[in-house]
């Protein structure tokens, strides 16, 4: 025969009184605590749940940083480009660290001597994107050799437009190495049409070149390579010149 204890206990247990006690959020908050799935041992109010997810998302965005980038299209051997182990330093650098920051993004043209400080400044720049929250998949790095050889095979297999239209439609869009090689006819024409069609849907361009937009010393330049209607294009973007001695000399 069971005790009375006994008989409160086992009716306790059946009834699972321990779930009638007040539920209060860590936050000090009664009103709409649960024990959400995820986190069974810890009572949450609907706000601090919240929360909680956000900041799960915001690390997990951190540790996946490379695969985003990835995504983005960065190579493997590009993906430890930050701003934390960007050794130059010039005038416009902290411009460039706070672009990631901005409201809006805006259309920046980079132009500087050789080595890779470019390419290195725009993946960090895509880095703090993602850590923010820019979906990978609504941003691209391409040099503008990749860009070109798209462009023509995709006239071969007939999906020109599609490629066109996957290239105007990235909220940014890097193109690396403007001007690396003299531009053809068709180049010139794909190149002008793309960033001209960019700027025409309000998507943001980063573009990295080594050439000055214009010089009246008869160096390589914008103006004499692309011509006139990609120069008055550019010429409205905003421009850091990123004087480095050679950043490839520097880093040995
Ligand atoms: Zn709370």
């Amino acid at each position: 025969m069971k005790s009375i204890q006994a008989k409160i206990q086992a009716i306790q247990k059946e009834l699972n009184i321990e779930s009638f006690v007040k539920l209060i959020c860590k936050c000090g908050s009664d009103k709409e605590v649960f024990f959400r799935m995820e986190f069974l041992d810890t009572p949450l109010c609907k706000e601090c749940y919240n929360k909680l997810l956000m900041e799960l998302e915001k690390k997990r965005r951190i540790e996946n940083t490379n695969d985003y980038l990835i995504q983005a299209g960065v190579y493997e051997n590009e993906l430890e480009y930050s701003f934390d182990n960007f050794k130059g330093d010039f005038e416009e650098l902290q411009k460039l660290k706070e672009y990631p920051h901005q409201k809006e993004l805006y259309d920046l043209i980079m132009i500087g001597g050789t080595g890779v400080a470019k390419t290195h400044l725009s993946i960090a720049i895509m880095r703090e994107l993602i850590k923010r929250g820019c979906k990978s998949h609504k941003m691209h790095y391409y040099t503008e050799n990749e860009i070109i050889k798209i462009l023509n095979s995709s006239h071969k297999e007939n999906n020109f437009e599609y490629y066109y239209d996957k290239f105007t439609d990235y909220e940014l869009l890097i193109i690396d190495d403007l001007g690396r090689k003299k531009p053809s006819e068709a180049t010139i024409s794909n190149i002008t049409d793309l960033i001209d069609d960019r700027y025409k849907k309000n998507k943001k361009s980063i573009i990295n070149t080594n050439l000055v937009l214009e010089s009246d010393n008869g160096q390589a330049n914008i103006l004499n390579l692309y011509g006139q209607p990609l120069f008055s294009r550019l010429w409205k973007y905003d421009i850091v010149f990123i004087n480095l001695p050679d950043y490839r000399q520097k880093k040995k």
